[in-house]
């Protein structure tokens, strides 16, 4: 109490002076938290939120920031004492992102909230932050820290939409650890997505609408980049052709190695893909999400194109290019033959990286409102929103079997045998390909233990 008391004092007189401390945390879901989730090391590409968030801060406020990515560091070992703690959450890390921000209130420290989540959801977050952001940060977020440090902080901070793209700050990648991540060359060249997909939150969270950055400033900002590999994590690279052709054609004489993400609509285009080949990608993320054209038409993707899925493999293998496929079970139209059927088709078309998942509609989307008026809405713990767990009643299986099936799938993929036959259509970085499959293999083998009552208990622990 009287410790409180202290903090609280010391705290109050450094805003008074214009100097304060600010914490910016990004949770993570129970299954990819540092130590406590299924890998003891994130396999993952630095994130931009933080480096992002941290470029917007106004030179002249006088701001001691730490930052904190939980997939690579847990918050009990932190020693910080915050004045102002601001998160970030999609649906899944919500829940975790809700305790921590509980937490911190009860100890008299204003927390802001910002993200998928709370875009999505502005009112459920309020209940839980002093401040919310909606929508984009660039612009709200260095108003709401001068309203903080003057004392006058409103509840609500919303991007007016229109984003401008030209001056989208460097992000502070110095201040993660490069020994945490795979590579800390994560880029964004676009944000939103052109697309429409029922299933995914980010035309609801974009409001359908494409930003795309001036080419020279991407180019200028990997030349900033130590190392010869840049990822791009834009939900969709190649979502405008001319811009693509400007893109592509810019990153060629950087001679890089690139990942990205990508429909596989976008590289049916022989020019596209042509462009892509020369540029130096050297592996893709593709959203296939169903081989059931029926599927396809009902989450608004075009259903011819799973005839092309197999020419598409080929072309890309045969440019080197190796494919981290997604696909997601549990439409109205799949039966439990659809686990079988997907596991045969991915052997033979040889998809390096297959990953996955269930059919999860977002709180705050139309899809979910409509499924919640059928009443087949049978989770509202956001944390099992992180796309491996079974949130509603699908038409045609029971949660259990659809829930069995997606296990199935992972182990069947992930057999020794059809990881070796997969891995062989093209040559192009064979021990990388091998290490990720193995590492989805243990993901595969450890899924299954991530129960809703083990997720429930991680997310509360060590606030
Ligand atoms: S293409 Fe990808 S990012 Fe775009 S709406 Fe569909 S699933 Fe979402």
């Amino acid at each position: 109490m009287y410790r409180n008391k202290i903090d609280s004092l010391k705290r109050k007189s450094r805003i008074t002076n214009n100097c304060f401390n600010l914490l910016l945390i990004l949770p993570a879901g129970a299954i990819h938290r540092a130590k406590t989730g299924i890998f003891k090391k994130s396999l993952r590409y630095a994130p931009l939120t933080l480096t992002y968030l941290a470029s917007l801060i106004p030179k002249d406020l006088n701001i001691n920031l730490k930052i904190l990515d939980e997939g690579t560091d847990n918050l009990s070992s932190l020693n910080f004492d915050p004045d102002l703690v601001g998160i970030s959450a999609m649906t899944a890390t919500s829940t975790r992102a809700y305790a921590i921000a509980d937490n911190y209130r009860q100890k008299g420290i204003p927390v802001v909230l910002g993200g998928v989540h709370p875009t999505l959801m502005p009112e459920e977050a309020l209940s839980h932050a002093d401040s919310v952001v909606v929508g984009f940060a660039e612009r709200v977020f260095p108003e709401l820290l001068r309203d903080f440090s003057q004392n006058k902080m409103k509840r609500i901070y919303e991007d007016p939409g229109n984003f401008p793209t030209e001056n989208i700050p460097i992000p502070k990648r110095d201040l993660l650890k490069k020994n945490s991540y795979i590579t800390l060359n994560s880029m964004m060249a676009t944000r939103g997505c052109p697309c429409n997909c029922s299933f995914c939150a980010v035309p609801n969270v974009w409001r359908k609408n494409y930003f795309k950055r001036p080419v020279s400033k991407i180019l200028e900002e990997i030349k900033t980049l130590d190392g010869n590999e840049v990822v791009f994590i834009d939900v969709h690279l190649l979502g405008d052709k001319e811009y693509s052709k400007e893109l592509l054609e810019g990153l060629k004489p950087l001679k890089k190695s690139w990942f990205g993400l990508s429909t596989a609509n976008a590289l049916f285009d022989k020019e596209i893909l042509d462009a892509v080949a020369e540029s130096g990608c050297k592996g893709l993320l593709i959203g296939f999400e169903t081989i059931s054209p029926d599927s396809l038409k009902e989450i608004h993707k075009n259903p011819k194109i799973v005839t092309k899925y197999s020419d598409l493999l080929r072309n890309l293998h045969d440019n080197g290019i190796r494919v981290n496929g997604t696909f997601l079970f549990g439409t109205d139209h799949e039966d439990k033959g659809v686990f079988e059927r997907t596991v045969e088709f991915i052997d033979k078309i040889k998809i390096d990286l297959p990953r996955y998942s269930v059919f999860t509609p977002y709180p705050g989307t139309p899809i979910f409102k409509k499924l919640e008026e059928e009443k087949r809405i049978i989770e509202y713990d956001w944390s099992m929103y992180d796309v491996e767990h079974v949130v509603y009643k699908p038409k045609n299986m029971k949660p259990e079997e659809l829930e069995e099936g997606l296990h199935w799938a992972w182990r069947e993929t992930y057999k020794l045998k059809s990881v070796l036959g997969r891995l062989n259509g093209t040559r192009s970085l064979y021990w990388l390909g091998l290490l990720l499959n193995l590492g989805y293999k243990y993901y595969a083998w450890k899924l299954p233990k991530c129960t809703k009552e083990i997720i429930s208990e991680i997310n509360l622990e060590s606030k």
